[in-house]
């Protein structure tokens, strides 16, 4: 498997494991995961915890023997499940949303391809082709953008992202991709649509930091 060195932050990971996410997101984040074996751990870890916080505030009234039941389960990890069947570059959860299906591109000029797998006022999630050397097409984001490469390369002034990294860009990050040479890079990218998903992460993230 292919070394990813960007990942999904802690804030998202956290948003993602409450179901808080935007679908686009969640879906960005839920494709990462089936690639990458460091965040799936990261997110096992937020759940156990999650967990444990139930339970015991449940045992204070009703159980006392689980105490030794949630620490015997910290020594034995519950089994973190295998991805499912992708299909070629796109891992399960995408060609899942692609309803099993190779994606319908649709020229943007120059080479260049998009498949639109949503797009409403929860934000829009798509695939986006660029031949290899070229510049990613203006896509008009302007909140949030989350870009995870799936096939290729591509860098910008941030770095340089291969199959699985995962880059996380606010509106206020000026960023001209460029498709690394050799291969064309095909990515999943979502972004919100009017509201600023900014500024919602806070907000989302208050019930779970209060406890
Ligand atoms: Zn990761
Ligand atoms: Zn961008």
């Amino acid at each position: 498997m292919k070394r990813i060195n960007h990942h999904v932050s802690e804030e998202l990971l956290v948003a993602y494991a409450a179901g808080a996410l935007p679908y686009p997101f969640a879906l960005v984040v839920a494709t990462h995961l089936s690639m990458c074996d460091e965040c799936r751990v990261r997110l096992a870890a937020h759940e156990t915890m999650a967990g444990l916080i139930v339970e015991e505030t449940a045992a204070m009234d009703v159980d006392p023997g689980l105490k030794s039941r949630v620490l015997a389960m910290l020594d034995e990890p519950a089994p973190i499940a295998p991805p499912v069947q992708g299909a070629g570059i796109f891992p399960a959860p995408l060609f899942e949303a692609l309803n099993f299906e190779p994606p319908r591109w649709k020229h943007l000029g120059f080479g260049s391809r998009q498949s639109i797998l949503s797009d409403d006022n929860k934000g829009s999630v798509r695939l986006l082709y660029i031949p290899a050397g070229q510049a990613v097409p203006d896509h008009g984001h302007n909140g949030l953008e989350l870009t995870l490469v799936l096939q290729g390369a591509f860098s910008d002034s941030t770095g340089r992202f291969g199959v699985g990294d995962l880059e996380i860009a606010n509106d206020d990050l000026e960023h001209t991709p460029i498709a690394e040479e050799g291969e064309a890079c095909i990515c999943l990218a979502a972004t919100d649509a009017s509201l600023r998903f900014n500024s919602l992460i806070p907000r989302l993230l208050q019930p779970i930091l209060k406890i």
